[in-house]
């Protein structure tokens, strides 16, 4: 286990018109790509992954490997990755999502004492999208209030 430093943000890109919670269906996919299991008995690569509702479920505990992004050792246990249920490349995220978002994110930044600039998208690591076009960078570090973050 390592101390998260970085936070992640991924979409599903499946819309969540076709469905409204992935968790289930991502599980299952991560199982049959990788079968790679968290101590918590799932096989989802990411940390948490929240619904259209903005209900969060969590994968792996913080600090734990993940499957999520494997550049520059994103994976080890040192980010922790937040996959949003949805294709962000042709619809925004649900409010309810976004406000679920932004307690995570408050959580977790005052729980690790992580930076701004390491709130970070799987793009600037990847070549995709992820988390879609729709979804801005400076709006979702916005979401933590300026006196949370560690200077
Ligand atoms: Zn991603």
């Amino acid at each position: 286990m390592l101390k998260p430093r970085f936070i992640m943000i991924h979409h599903s890109a499946v819309s969540y018109m076709a469905n409204a919670d992935q968790f289930e269906a991502n599980n299952n996919y991560h199982k049959a790509q990788w079968n790679f299991k968290s101590s918590m008995g799932f096989y989802l690569g990411y940390n948490y992954e929240i619904a259209k509702s903005g209900f969060i479920k969590q994968a792996r505990q913080e600090g734990e490997q993940t499957a999520a992004c494997y550049q520059e050792n994103m994976n080890n246990g040192q980010c922790i990755h937040v996959c949003l249920d949805g294709n962000f490349d042709i619809e925004k995220p649900a409010p309810e999502q976004i406000y679920a978002l932004r307690d995570l994110l408050r959580g977790l930044v005052k729980k690790y004492g992580i930076k701004k600039d390491n709130i970070v998208f799987h793009s600037a690591y990847a070549q995709k999208s992820c988390p879609g076009k729709n979804v801005d960078l400076l709006f979702v570090r916005s979401l933590v209030s300026s006196n949370v973050f560690k200077k």
